[in-house]
């Protein structure tokens, strides 16, 4: 049985226990027994991490432009004792987040560590500066630039699906941006932010700059970091409701806030889709039991080959079968679902399901056989309307709806019929006609016949419910900026 190593907080450039030795277990979604223990943060440990995020922001040159090489250096620096420490991130997305083996290369490590990479590169092409050329105002001429500056304090809240790629995806753009930065992440997954204290203090960074704070509340620490005036940007991953609630409270002190929230995406496959069989086939939603907020949750296929698309996904799913929730099982690409508290809430949608009058295809069940964890076997619901609440509420587990359309205005009103647009994909054997519809859904990134379209260098983000701001890519970094207008009256500057 493993034990991951005590997930330890990282406050003013020091590694530390909680204020008291204040601690809690870590429960494996495998096994439902501790695998692991975490510091539990008090107030006094945030407060703490907020005062050296301000000091070393207000009161060091890390955030000046002069700095902007040794800032890149030292991230750079901090990518690769990460590469050292490849077996141990896979561990933990293993042990915490509860991946498969098969999925810590994909979503989990080598992905994440990719995303690190793009933003290396990207970062180049970050527009520090802008010519906005002259301009005759009352008479006389004037020069205007605008200059990009950090925005300061930032506050990382992160979600447990995919921590070590979310918690990259902000904490590296903060930094090269030049801000200072407290992560806060999930309570289910300190150990993916702890490494970064613990990394961040090898790679030699100055006090301050990066703080990981962490607890078992799952809303303490967050609610202290969205209040304080002194952070001034909260960039959040995580549920819509949560999000919400985030951007009242930071109203309150006029906060930037930047929220990557849930989804409901759907994948259309046209009646002319060259493989319909594949593009049905690939929908299953096993990958990390579905705890993804980019996954295609919605189906929608012709109802002129719906019994097609039954069979289809019946037989898909029957020769998945039993190839998951294995440990051990390098090939297995889906395992448990995170905790005792998501197991229920997917299983109570499970029962919606069923009342709501869908029909379950295939699955449906707890599977306690499996371990003393939290597995739910691949699930899917056809018969499905787009009001039920099935179809429209992320479920954020193993669970796939199937939802038949007419033609495709049908399918696009479907589509966007969605409080949702996170993410989404369309298959036609007729490129201009995919075209024609992936540019109608309201979404915020849509797969043209397969076509990747979530990566380190692209941007990433939601339109609607699904989120403000983007992630990753150049605008990602550019999301942690300030943009300041400098004018002169022409003559003044060489
Ligand atoms: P969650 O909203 O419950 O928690 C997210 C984070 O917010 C955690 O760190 C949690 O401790 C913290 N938090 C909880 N209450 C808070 C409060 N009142 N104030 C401040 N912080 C608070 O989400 P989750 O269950 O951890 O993650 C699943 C959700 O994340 C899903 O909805 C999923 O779609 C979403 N997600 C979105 C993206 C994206 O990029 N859009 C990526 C991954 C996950």
């Amino acid at each position: 049985m493993t034990t991951l190593p005590d997930a330890k907080l990282y406050i003013d450039g020091k590694l530390r226990d909680a204020t008291g030795g204040r601690s809690y277990d870590l429960i494996s979604p495998w096994t439902g027994e501790p695998v692991g223990k975490a510091a539990d943060a008090t107030k006094e440990d945030v407060e703490e991490a907020i005062t050296a995020a301000r000091r070393a922001f207000d009161e060091t040159n890390w955030s000046s432009p002069e700095n902007r090489q040794t800032r890149f250096e030292l991230v750079k620096k901090l990518r690769e004792l990460f590469q050292e420490n490849y077996d141990r991130l896979g561990d933990l997305a293993v042990h915490e987040a509860g991946a498969a083996r098969g999925a810590v290369d994909r979503a989990h490590v080598a992905m994440a560590l990719d995303g690190w990479d793009d933003y290396l590169d990207v970062f180049k092409n970050v527009e520090w500066e802008k010519d906005y050329g002259e301009k005759n105002a009352f008479g006389a001429m004037h020069k205007r630039i605008a200059v990009r500056e950090p925005v300061g304090v930032v506050a990382a809240i992160t979600p447990w699906n995919v921590p070590l790629y979310v918690n990259i995806g902000k904490v590296v753009a903060a930094l090269l941006a030049g801000c200072t930065v407290i992560l806060k992440p999930a309570p289910d997954t300190p150990g993916a932010g702890a490494v970064f204290g613990e990394l961040a203090e090898k790679a030699g960074f100055p006090k301050g700059v990066l703080n990981v704070v962490f607890g078992k509340d799952p809303a303490e620490a967050g609610e202290m970091l969205v209040q304080d005036p002194r952070v001034d940007l909260v960039s959040f991953t995580g549920s819509t409701a949560v999000g919400k609630h985030i951007m009242e409270e930071g109203g309150k002190t006029l906060k930037r806030v930047f929220l990557e929230l849930g989804g409901k995406s759907a994948k259309i496959v046209l009646d002319d889709a060259p493989d319909f069989a594949m593009e049905c086939a690939m929908t299953m939603l096993v990958f990390h039991a579905g705890q993804g907020c980019a996954v295609q949750s919605r189906l929608l296929v012709p109802k002129s080959r719906y019994e097609e698309a039954k069979a289809i996904l019946k037989g898909a799913y029957g020769q998945f079968g039993d190839n998951w929730g294995d440990i051990d099982n390098p090939e297995h690409i889906m395992g448990p679902v995170i905790s005792k508290k998501q197991m229920d809430r997917v299983m109570s949608y499970i029962e919606l399901g069923k009342e709501e009058g869908a029909t379950l295809l295939h699955g449906g069940n707890a599977r306690p056989d499996k371990g003393g964890g939290f597995f739910i076997e691949p699930t899917v619901f056809v018969d499905v309307t787009n009001d039920m609440r099935i179809a429209q509420e992320e479920i954020f587990g193993p669970v796939l709806v199937v939802i038949p359309f007419e033609d495709d205005e049908d399918a696009i009103r479907i589509a966007n019929e969605s409080n949702y647009g996170l993410s989404g994909g369309v298959s036609s054997g007729d490129f201009d006609r995919a075209m024609n519809v992936a540019r109608r859904v309201r979404t915020g990134s849509m797969s043209v016949n397969g076509g990747m379209c979530i990566a380190g260098d692209i941007p990433f983000g939601g339109y609607k419910a699904s989120g403000i701001g983007r992630e990753w890519g150049v605008e990602g970094i550019e999301e942690y900026t300030e943009i300041k207008m400098l004018a002169w009256p022409v003559g003044q500057a060489a």
